[in-house]
């Protein structure tokens, strides 16, 4: 019964170690995959930077050794393309350019500020949405569905018009993808805000056709007075005469005109490097009214002038004052009635200098007012032409104060008298 015992005894033992054995192995097992099972997790909520420690050089082991190394690439190319997205952000948030990128089906996948305050986009989430529900302009969202329907690979250049008259250029550019065989996968929509670009060309070309017609007019006239000249058939002193002067005339008035037309382009060309220097406003008006006296005296027209302080200063470009307040004085004498009066003031406040010229002449109706700093434009173009005027007067003026970064205002009231009033920063 001894070895009865004996042997019941190693049985007990055997079982009792491999009871421990298998618990301790078992439960380090399920321990551990538990651990990973929660690393996993975490890192499929995001938290890409999980390691594990496992001391043991096992199957477990290099399932862990494999986990760890998933996680810190993970965390790396995670990284990439944070940096990657948000430099593109800041690209897309930066360029003036509206952005819009769709899938195939014409929703939304991306779009930029831009892009919304050219398309007047108002809605906060646009992302996923349907390109015809935020696009509200038909005429657009029916070009740009056209393209997603002919499905065409190829590159889009349009311009539109939007009303009430707004100027998009449009490009297209299909996205290709290098995973589907290089299929189309969705588009990049590109919009250019060219309003103020098409405006500048047909200024400039409104300008080319206003001034051809305007050289036009005189050259055909001394063209005609020339050949009737030249033809023998004027006898008459007094004829002859005239129309030397008609001639004389019109010349000056070419001159003038082109005068004017190169002080413009000039006056355009300079933009803020002007010659600045300290100008004494009294001494640069009372010269410009020595030069306009005998013209003034011609119509009895009195004119006042009043610096305050007397050693009053601008900073600015000698040339264009003088220009400047030549034009007004001389418009202020052109448009008054005989035996008017002109008040020309300057003074100034904290932050301007103020220039005021203030006539009693015929005045300018309020609708018209809008129009006169318009190269050409002329109220009324045959009293204009008769005292010499261009319709470029005022252009040059206005063109002047904003290259001063100045204002200039008008009041008038018609039939009695125009001010003209101007204010430039210190
Ligand atoms: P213009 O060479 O015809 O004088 P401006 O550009 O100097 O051209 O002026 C444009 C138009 O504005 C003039 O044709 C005139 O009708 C009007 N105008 C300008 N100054 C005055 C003024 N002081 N009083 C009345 N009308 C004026």
């Amino acid at each position: 019964s001894d070895a009865w015992t004996y042997l019941l005894l190693i049985f007990l033992m055997d079982i009792i170690i491999s009871t421990v054995l298998w618990y301790r192995f078992t439960y380090r097992n399920v321990h551990s995959i538990k651990t990973i099972t929660n690393e996993v997790k975490e890192v499929a909520k995001g938290n890409y930077s999980r390691t594990i420690r496992y001391e043991y050089d096992d199957e477990i082991g290099d399932l862990v050794k494999t986990f760890n190394y998933m996680s810190s690439e993970l965390k790396s190319s995670m990284q990439d393309m944070y940096d990657k997205n948000s430099k593109l952000e800041a690209v897309l948030k930066s360029i003036v350019n509206g952005v819009i990128a769709i899938d195939n089906s014409g929703n939304v996948i991306l779009i930029n500020d831009s892009a919304k305050r050219i398309l007047d986009i108002s809605d906060a989430e646009v992302i996923g949405k349907h390109l015809l529900e935020v696009i509200r302009n038909y005429k657009l969202a029916q070009a740009l569905d056209d393209y997603i329907n002919n499905r065409t690979d190829v590159v889009l250049d349009f311009e539109i018009t939007l009303p009430p008259s707004k100027n998009l250029s449009v490009f297209i550019n299909p996205i290709m993808s290098s995973e589907f065989h290089n299929k189309r996968v969705g588009s990049v929509i590109v919009f250019n805000d060219i309003t103020e670009l098409k405006r500048l060309e047909k200024v400039r070309s409104d300008f080319v056709a206003n001034v051809s017609h305007e050289l036009r007019t005189p050259l055909t006239s001394i063209m005609g007075f020339v050949e009737t000249l030249r033809d023998g058939n004027v006898k008459d002193e007094d004829t002859l005469k005239k129309f030397l002067d008609i001639i004389s005339l019109e010349t000056e008035r070419l001159t003038r005109l082109i005068n004017d037309i190169l002080t413009l382009s000039k006056i355009e060309n300079v933009k803020e490097d002007i010659n600045k220097e300290l100008i004494d406003l009294k001494s640069e008006i009372e010269d410009v009214i020595y030069i306009l006296e005998n013209k003034a005296k011609g119509k009895n027209i009195k004119v006042s002038l009043s610096v305050q302080p007397d050693n009053l200063k601008v900073s600015a470009d000698k040339d264009w004052i003088h220009q400047l307040l030549l034009n007004l004085i001389d418009n202020s004498i052109k448009y008054n009635k005989d035996n008017g009066y002109i008040w020309i003031r300057a003074w100034e406040d904290i932050q301007n200098v103020c220039i005021s010229v203030k006539d009693t002449g015929i005045g300018i109706k309020g609708e018209y007012i809008p129009r006169i700093f318009e190269r050409f434009y002329r109220v009324d173009k045959g009293r204009s032409g008769n005292a010499g005027g261009t319709g470029l007067g005022l252009a040059i003026v206005k063109h002047i104060v904003e290259s001063m970064n100045g204002n200039i205002h008008v009041s008038s009231i018609p039939g009695q008298g125009t001010e003209f009033f101007i204010t430039i920063k210190k």
